[in-house]
């Protein structure tokens, strides 16, 4: 189908290049002469041959200039007498039949047909890298027979969760009839959520394959082209190929290009984006699960997402696919080295230990890079010194796709994050902590989640100061220990300023300035979700006081966390210890870390 349509149009284009140069060859040649020249040169009897339309002469003469024969053309005058001029010149002469309307609107089309074929011959070729020029319009997605996809979920390592729940979806393709007589819900579309390089592609495949279905993958952004409509019409051939092949698995990776939030960022709407994210949902709810059609999708940014899209009965199920810890780090590792050979010695572990913040799709570079590295030396096999140099290479390299964290900084962010908690543990008024991560995620680098017990629309003085005291307790810990600040705190001074500018300006808690709310509610303005205003309705002086008040409570936060973390410094030395080690710890294991000391005091 693809090759037929491609064949037409390179039909297309040749005939219209050819039509072309025929016209300019033709054209270019004829001398065009006024009627009266016409007249005399046959007078002259250097006419040779004249054909005629009813507008138009045409023939050939003997230029007297040059002396040699050309065409001519000339507009035709009325004239009665010419039949008789041209017998008594003995011209031989013909009528010529009245071009059909079609070869003249060829005729006058066919520079701008040639135009428009290679505009988008550029463009595509801009676009694609020149392959499948003319296929336009086709999903192109890729049809992988079970033959071809042997990945299962013993070539995808760690994400164990992910693929607990996934487990589901998998044997509803295995047996969608089992499920409708059981009745159970399977949800239509899953959406695996995860940092690029975590291994979403792969888990879907490893569906397919364990499914044993067809996989057809496709990326959101081949659904948003240049041309209006043609995203859309991709998107129902791949659910019309998904339909035909039932039971199967059809796969869209980078959907936030398509599923952006209708009016994120400047300059709002996009039209083909919105067709196209538009045709999806029809297609979404026009498909019933019955049919053995499983839809999944991947993005790293979940937050940009239209809301249509997630709504019940599309993407209402989400996976999230983590960056790997240790352990599943050196799991990974070895689901790699499977078909290296390795030197007795290696040790995974230790590799592990050195790669936090690399995700599957570098540690596969890594072991990739070492054996490339011990072919080059000509050894049997890999050795740990290899695998060493291929972390420098990675975190140095250009391909640096995640955020690798050397040895000094992972102590850092671990001393960091430790701050946090501990000093959120030992104040009055604070959420309990449900997990601290030195494995970056996002902006950052490392994390402390506290989550509430119960939810909250006021908050009291004491809390708000007790919240920025935690907020600052990841700074204090690092200058305690460090003697020395880091940038990693931005955003939690950010933060900490924001809550004291609040405190004093807009929920009156500053006794020096009063119960006054000082600015104005933050609006949206029209360009822009994320362009805020703020109006000042102060003067300069007070402006002084609110910044001095701000600085005030900073400080006295600031010097409270301070005293905090002193207070318990071997609870913070424990706690960073076990963060570096294990890289991850819950709310629990927080808990008896920081009391296990307390009670040693
Ligand atoms: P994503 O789709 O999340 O960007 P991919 O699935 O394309 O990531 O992963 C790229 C490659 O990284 C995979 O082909 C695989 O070789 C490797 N990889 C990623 N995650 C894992 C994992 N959990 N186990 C094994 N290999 C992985
Ligand atoms: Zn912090």
């Amino acid at each position: 189908m693809k090759d037929k349509r491609s064949l037409i149009l390179w039909i297309i284009v040749i005939g219209a290049l050819f039509i072309f140069v025929q016209l300019t060859y033709k054209y270019q040649f004829e001398k065009e002469l006024s009627y009266s020249e016409f007249k005399n040169y046959l007078k002259q009897g250097t006419i040779r041959s004249v054909k005629i339309r009813s507008d138009l002469i045409r023939g050939k003469f003997i230029n007297p200039e040059t002396q040699s024969e050309e065409n001519f053309k000339t507009v035709t005058v009325p004239d009665l007498k010419l039949v008789e001029d041209m017998d008594n010149a003995g011209v031989s002469y013909q009528g010529e039949p009245e071009k059909g309307w079609l070869s003249a609107l060829l005729a006058n089309l066919a520079p701008l047909i040639i135009f428009i074929v290679l505009w988008f011959f550029m463009i595509k070729q801009m676009q694609g890298g020149g392959k499948q020029v003319f296929a336009f319009g086709r999903s192109r997605a890729k049809l992988q027979s079970t033959k071809q996809s042997k990945t299962t979920f013993a070539d995808v390592a760690g994400c164990d969760e992910a693929k607990e729940e996934l487990q589901e979806i998998i044997e509803f393709l295995k047996n969608p009839a089992k499920f409708q007589k059981l009745g159970g819900k399977i949800p239509k579309g899953v959406l695996l959520v995860g940092q690029s390089g975590t291994g979403k592609t792969l888990l879907a495949k490893a569906i397919a394959g364990e499914a044993a279905v067809p996989f057809f993958s496709s990326s959101g952004s081949e659904f948003v082209e240049m041309f209006v409509g043609v995203g859309a019409s991709r998107v129902r051939d791949l659910f019309e190929q998904g339909r035909k092949s039932a039971p199967c698995l059809l796969f869209v990776d980078e959907i936030d290009a398509v599923g952006r939030h209708r009016f994120a960022g400047m300059g709002g709407g996009h039209d083909e984006r919105e067709q196209t994210l538009n045709q999806l949902l029809v297609e979404m709810d026009g498909f019933d699960t019955k049919e053995g059609v499983i839809l999944l999708a991947a993005t790293n940014r979940p937050d940009v997402l239209d809301r249509a899209l997630l709504r019940p009965g599309r993407f209402d199920r989400h996976i999230v696919v983590p960056v790997p810890d240790l352990k599943s780090r050196e799991e990974i590792l070895k689901v790699h080295a499977r078909h290296i050979k390795l030197n007795q010695k290696v040790d995974f572990s230790v590799i592990a230990k050195r790669t936090p913040g690399m995700v599957g799709a570098d540690l596969a570079n890594l072991i990739n890079e070492s054996a490339l590295l011990a072919a080059r030396r000509n050894k049997e096999a890999v050795e740990m010194i290899e695998l060493e140099e291929a972390i420098e290479r990675i975190i140095a390299g250009p391909e640096r796709r995640s955020c690798v964290i050397s040895e000094k900084e992972k102590k850092i962010i671990a001393y960091h994050e430790s701050g946090h908690a501990l000093v959120a543990k030992l104040i009055p008024n604070s959420e309990p902590i449900h997990k601290i991560s030195i494995i970056p995620r996002g902006m950052a680098l490392g994390y402390t989640i506290q989550l509430p017990t119960e939810d909250k629309y006021l908050r009291t003085q004491a809390e708000i100061v007790d919240k920025v005291t935690a907020l600052l307790g990841g700074r204090a810990a690092e200058k305690l220990i460090f003697n020395d600040v880091t940038t990693g705190a931005q955003n939690d001074l950010l933060l900490a300023t924001d809550f004291a500018q609040r405190m004093v300006c807009e929920y009156g808690m500053s006794e020096k300035i009063g119960p006054l709310t000082l600015r104005k509610r933050e609006e949206e303005v029209f360009l822009g979700k994320d362009i805020m205003t703020r109006e000042k309705m102060y003067s300069e002086s007070t402006a002084r006081e609110i910044d001095e008040e701000v600085k005030r409570i900073i400080e006295e936060c600031f010097s409270r966390a301070e005293k905090i973390i002193k207070e318990n410094i071997s609870s913070l030395h424990s706690l960073a210890k076990k963060l570096i080690e294990r890289e991850i710890l819950t709310g629990e294991e927080v808990e008896k870390y920081i009391k296990k000391d307390e009670t040693a005091n």
